[in-house]
């Protein structure tokens, strides 16, 4: 997996689950935040009987997400708490703990641990290009269509710093990518056209070829009627 992939958003979130670990299990300016607190926060009993819920204040830290939320359970004997954090997407990421007297663990089955789940899609090298998203098979047919010049119309981001194509699958939001290959994050929207890759290599240089060669004898042909022979 290349490390390139999936940062920005994804170190944003990164910050807003390291201040919900933090504010849950203490760091060296505060203890962690015990049941009868997150009780006060959320006003219980007053509120009711619940589940009743707690919308963090906004912070720095919580700056790259929309929300985070603290849902508590008091009637749940095995789940208490549940955080929500909504991305900028609208996405919810949620993680379910239990107040065990002294500190917060995860329910059995349940998950618990305050990390983002990383989402990067697979990345596939094929020659120069990059497939990110497909199956290593898709990848490859793929790869055959652009080379063939058969994938017209496909859209991709192209690196202006190394010319690396990043051809994504459906699934991937393309924002937000770098560069696979030299970490340029500023990737420009392309679409494939049909003349684009469809040429051999080899093939393009004889063609340039042949048309120099067409120019010479051109210039040549002129300098003679020019200048006599
Ligand atoms: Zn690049």
């Amino acid at each position: 997996m290349n490390p390139g992939f999936g940062q920005g958003q994804g170190s944003d979130l990164a910050a807003a689950f390291r201040y919900v670990e933090s504010l849950l299990f203490g760091d060296m300016e505060r203890p962690g935040l015990t049941l009868y607190d997150l009780e006060r926060l959320v006003g219980y009993p007053a509120k009711g009987e619940g589940p009743l819920a707690y919308t963090l204040p906004r912070s720095k830290s919580l700056s790259g997400v929309q929300a985070v939320r603290l849902y508590y359970y008091p009637k749940d004997p095995v789940l208490q708490l549940i955080v929500e954090i909504e991305d900028l997407e609208g996405r919810k990421h949620l993680r379910r703990f239990r107040w065990n007297g002294f500190t917060w663990e995860t329910p059995e089955g349940g998950q618990g641990e305050l990390k983002p789940t990383r989402e990067d899609p697979a990345s596939v090298q094929v020659g120069e290009d990059f497939f990110l998203g497909f199956p290593q098979e898709e990848a490859l047919e793929l790869e055959e269509a652009v080379r063939k010049g058969e994938a017209s119309g496909v859209k991709y981001l192209l690196c202006p710093r190394c010319h690396t194509r990043v051809f994504y699958a459906p699934s991937v939001r393309p924002g937000g990518l770098v560069c696979p290959r030299c970490g340029n994050p500023t990737l420009l929207f392309k679409t494939l056209s049909a003349a684009e890759g469809t040429k051999d290599p080899l093939e393009a240089l004889a063609e340039e070829q042949r048309a120099l060669r067409r120019a010479i004898e051109e210039l040549t042909a002129y300098l003679k009627r020019k200048l006599g022979p």
